[in-house]
């Protein structure tokens, strides 16, 4: 576990861990997917989780994914609150969801910040996809089994870049629709319980397929790591 591991780094390449031991993973962002968005909230009290979601997640949980946090808080580098918040957070998260997290990781930079340690342009902001690579090298995850399912399409490309797919919850919170390269989801659900039945069918397809699938290759024409 990583929680602020990424603020003073810049994240590099991951490396490859024992071919057996990888595992795949559920990135899951937080703010608009897991919980309600309340926009730069880091009280404890106002952490509401979405509709199905710790259902969901345990689902995903049982089927042996790993589950990795991974969320954009510029509000650090904003001067709203300071780092060490988040640690509240994500202790409220996990006893909301009731099932292990394997990673909590968090970019807390913004270019134009007022906190001058956090205000670069780093490469862990999703769309980048550091926080991503971090938890693959972290946690050694299979990324090519792995999924990421976020509210807007920056999550969907800094999933891509990381070499999984992508899921986009379609609630609203996306509103600019900017489809340039990598940015155009594998699926698209309206919550996160159609999402998790989603992977886990794939899944399931996949091991009834009676080869190695990869379900990216077969889902995402274009986006690997290094593609840009
Ligand atoms: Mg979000
Ligand atoms: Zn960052």
């Amino acid at each position: 576990m990583a929680l602020g591991r990424l603020t003073n780094m810049e994240v590099g390449w991951a490396k490859p861990a024992q071919p057996h031991v990888l595992k795949p993973a559920v990135f899951l962002d937080k703010d608009g997917t897991l919980i309600v968005d309340v926009p730069y909230n880091v009280d404890p009290e106002q952490i509401q989780l979405q509709p199905g979601a710790a259902s969901a997640v345990q689902r995903l949980h049982q089927a042996g994914y790993a589950l990795v946090v991974v969320s954009n808080q510029s509000g650090v580098a904003r001067g709203y609150f300071a780092e060490a918040a988040l640690k509240t957070v994500e202790q409220r998260l996990q006893e909301l969801l009731g099932v292990p997290l394997a990673g909590f990781y968090y970019c807390p930079h913004y270019p134009t910040g007022v906190v001058p340690e956090y205000a670069i342009a780093c490469s862990c902001r999703k769309p980048e996809p550091g926080m991503l690579l971090q938890a693959a090298a972290d946690l050694h995850l299979d990324m090519s089994r792995s999924w990421m399912i976020g509210d807007i399409l920056n999550d969907v490309e800094a999933a891509h870049r990381a070499g999984c797919c992508a899921i986009l919850i379609d609630n609203g919170n996306e509103t600019e629709w900017e489809m340039t390269e990598g940015r155009s989801p594998d699926f698209t659900a309206p919550d996160m319980a159609i999402a998790a039945n989603f992977i886990l069918h794939q899944a399931k397809d996949d091991d009834t397929n009676g080869f190695d699938a990869d379900v990216s290759r077969s889902l995402r024409p274009s986006a690997r790591v290094g593609d840009r």
